[in-house]
């Protein structure tokens, strides 16, 4: 099954997953950006510092530059300091500035071959001499000042000492600042003042410069990402300059970080909520889609799959035969009797019996078959295995046998029957269509043959079914065109052998086949809705032609298709006093059919004719069903016995037996016989023997036309001795 199918599944991966990626993506990128900034601010505020580090060592520098050329560039000094030395001088002036360490804390006096004169440092004479003490990075400045164009220029940097102490040095000639004093000759002495850059200066430093956390250390630590370093004249790194790294960048970072964090929680928790609602709408909507599309391939009443249903199960099957050469049945049944009891118990009592109905092929059909509900009483069953022809056939058989026990309805029993057609996709050409159709032709077959019948599909059942259509078509003609005509066949008393009464036969007078018995054309009328105007032509024409035979009562024979219609009572009494003739003198022939397809109604039926006076006898009885119980049942006024009953009793003792029991029976009802179809003398004189009460046969008379009716009625009535048979 595939997976998108489920909504879960789809949702996730069409909606929740791209939503997540999207929110992880924005986190990571805020946090990349936000994070980049930090860096970026820190950085800047490192290359402010730095800067700021700079100035401070250089205004450091300066500081002690200018603080030189007071000391150096001075008549007095020149006086004092050059040939012999003014020790009060000295003393006053340069030793004591040393004492107190404001300006600068070391002094050293060279003379005009760099050798040291005199030094001091922090009040104390110094224990070395310049030159020891500071090393080449003196030397340095020494020569850069010497080989200088102005002599009035002074030399500063960062050195050194003996003790890796780090000093700030100024070196310079002493000059005389005045016009009065004249420079002395040859090369200056050069007064060198120092200062250590201690914590009490790097304190100073600190608070002019606003800097905080400033560290010196003396070996340049590479790996420390904040310093500035200090290089001598020589260009040797003495020393770093450091401070601890700023973090206001990182620091905000921190800051803004939880607010971050919160708003993209906030914009998951938005998220997550619009997903939710998605997600169970989507679920919500799923459902309906999935309630309409049953609803939609569903039958209500049975929820069986239903017609459209049907049809689609059919075509997947079709269609597969079709590939892989299995055989498709298709099984097609309407329930007879159906109809009736949902008439006569109310449609509740029908959804139920459909219902009972429905579950019980369901359980039979169940991993054999599709099975639908195709509309009202109409089922089908879609089969598509190897042995389909065999399945076919079982399955009609359990459909019929579970049939056979009657359903409770509202304390009463009823009970109801099956026609089944089936057909079979043995041919390439057969679609669904066709299987359709061939399967519901087979089942009218099927109900031809009666209830609880099976038809198979036979190409031959085509041919006669068009056959069937084209003879309808040309009965709807020859009604129109009068081309039906009726027939009267004399019924004698046996007891005095006079015509007592006519049995009425139509008849079709086909231009092409000529005369069209009745057998062959009744049923087709009854099936194309042309039984009644033919019934009512028959029963017109005849109470007009049995209107000149006074006396002579009137046989119609009528079908139970006319039965059905609700109305046939009332049309018939309007026809009888239309024409005027005397109900007394009619008599309604009915078959058995109609009695055990609605029984109800058949009852109130005889009972209505009766009271209108018209007599009604049970036709062809001893072909059907017919119980002793149905006789008791109905009030019949006479019946009629088949001609299959009279057969062979003058030649078959058994026979015999049989057509005088059943005499025997009516009798005990108190019913008239009427035996039909006597063909001989012997018959009739055994049938009268046995106790009929009239004879109809070719014995006697065949149907003859009105006229010749007539003439015979009057021929033989007075003629009472001349029995037919005599003939
Ligand atoms: P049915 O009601 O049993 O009518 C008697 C049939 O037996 C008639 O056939 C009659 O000609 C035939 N018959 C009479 N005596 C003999 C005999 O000695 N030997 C033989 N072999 N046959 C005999 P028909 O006229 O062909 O009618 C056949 C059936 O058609 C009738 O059977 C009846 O069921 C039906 N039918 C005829 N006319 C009408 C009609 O007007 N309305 C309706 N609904 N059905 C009719
Ligand atoms: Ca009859
Ligand atoms: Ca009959």
């Amino acid at each position: 099954m595939n997976i998108f199918r489920r909504p879960t599944a789809r949702f996730a991966v069409q909606v929740a997953l791209p939503a997540l990626l999207i929110v992880a993506a924005a986190i990571f990128a805020g946090q990349l950006i936000l994070s980049d900034m930090a860096r970026e601010v820190d950085r800047s505020e490192t290359r402010s510092i730095e800067r700021s580090v700079n100035a401070a060592l250089n205004s450091f520098l300066q500081r002690l530059q200018d603080t030189h050329g007071d000391y150096a560039v001075w008549d007095d000094a020149v006086a004092k300091l050059y040939g012999k030395i003014d020790p009060d001088f000295v003393s006053t002036n340069l030793q004591d500035s040393t004492r107190q360490a404001i300006l600068f804390d070391t002094v050293y006096l060279l003379d005009e071959n760099d050798r040291t004169v005199f030094g001091y440092s922090r009040g104390q004479p110094a224990l070395r001499n310049a030159g020891s003490e500071f090393g080449t990075a003196l030397d340095a400045m020494v020569l850069k000042v010497r080989g200088r164009s102005s002599p009035y220029d002074s030399v500063t940097g960062f050195v050194e000492d003996q003790s890796g102490d780090i000093y700030a040095l100024a070196v310079g000639s002493v000059l005389p600042s005045s016009t009065k004093m004249a420079p002395p000759l040859g090369k200056p002495r050069l007064l060198v003042l120092g200062r250590a850059l201690d914590s009490a200066a790097l304190a100073r430093i600190s608070r002019e410069f606003v800097l905080d956390g400033l560290i010196l250390s003396r070996h340049p630590d590479a790996s420390s990402p904040n310093g500035l370093k200090i290089t001598d004249p020589s260009g040797r790194e003495i020393g770093m300059l450091s401070w601890a790294s700023p973090r206001e960048g990182y620091a905000a970072f921190r800051r803004v970080l939880p607010t971050a964090y919160l708003a993209v929680g906030l914009v998951c928790l938005t998220m997550l909520f619009l997903m939710a609602i998605g997600y169970f709408n989507l679920v919500e909507l799923r459902k309906r889609e999935q309630q309409a599309v049953y609803a939609a391939n569903h039958d209500e009443l049975t929820g069986l799959p239903n017609r459209s249903a049907l049809g689609r199960a059919l075509g997947a099957a079709v269609e597969t035969r079709q590939r892989d050469g299995s055989a498709v049945g298709l099984v097609y049944l309407d329930l007879d009797g159906f109809k009736e009891v949902n008439d006569t118990y109310g449609h509740e009592s029908g959804d139920y019996l459909l219902r009972h109905v429905a579950n019980g092929f369901a359980d039979i059909c169940e991993g054999i078959g599709f099975l639908a509900r195709v509309g009202g009483d109409e089922f089908a069953i879609v089969l598509d295995s190897p042995e389909t022809v065999k399945r076919a056939a079982e399955i009609s058989d359990r459909l019929v046998r579970f049939l056979d026990d009657p359903v409770a309805l509202n304390g009463r029993f009823v009970q109801i029957g099956t026609s089944i057609g089936v057909a079979l996709a043995d041919d390439e050409a057969i679609g669904a269509e066709e299987l359709l159709r061939r399967a519901d032709v087979a089942m009218y077959l099927a109900k031809e043959f009666g209830r609880n019948r099976v038809a198979f599909y036979d190409p031959s059942i085509d041919a006669a079914r068009a056959e069937r259509m084209r003879l309808a078509d040309q009965l709807r003609e020859a009604l129109k065109e009068d081309r039906l005509a009726v027939v009267y066949q004399p019924i004698f008393d046996a007891a005095t052998m006079q015509p007592s009464g006519v049995e009425a036969l139509v008849r079709w007078l086909h231009p092409e086949i000529g005369l069209v018995p009745p057998d062959i054309f009744v049923p087709i009328a009854e099936e194309s809705g042309l039984i009644d105007q033919i019934g009512s032509f028959v029963m017109k024409r005849a109470c007009r032609d049995a209107l000149d035979w006074p006396g002579v009562r009137l046989s119609v024979n009528v079908s139970p298709v006319q039965f059905r219609n609700p109305a046939f009572d009332s049309i018939l009494a309007a026809q009888l006093s239309e024409i005027g003739f005397p109900p007394e003198r009619l008599e309604i022939e009915m078959t058995e059919t109609h009695l055990v397809a609605n029984p109800e109604r058949a009852q109130s039926i005889i009972a209505s004719l009766r009271a209108r006076g018209v007599a009604v006898s049970l036709d062809d009885f001893g072909t059907g069903y017919s119980s002793i119980g149905y006789l008791r049942r109905f009030s019949f006024d006479k019946l009629k016995l088949d001609r299959s009953l009279v057969i062979g009793i003058t030649t078959d003792e058994r026979a015999r037996e049989l057509c005088e029991a059943t005499i025997a029976i009516a009798r005990a009802l108190d019913l008239k016989v009427t035996a039909e179809g006597v063909e001989t003398e012997r018959e009739a004189a055994v049938l009268r023997q046995a106790g009929c009460d009239f004879l109809q046969g070719y014995a006697f008379a065949r149907p003859m036309s009105a006229e010749a009716a007539g003439s015979f009625l009057h021929s033989t009535v007075p003629q009472a001795v001349a029995l037919p048979w005599s003939r």
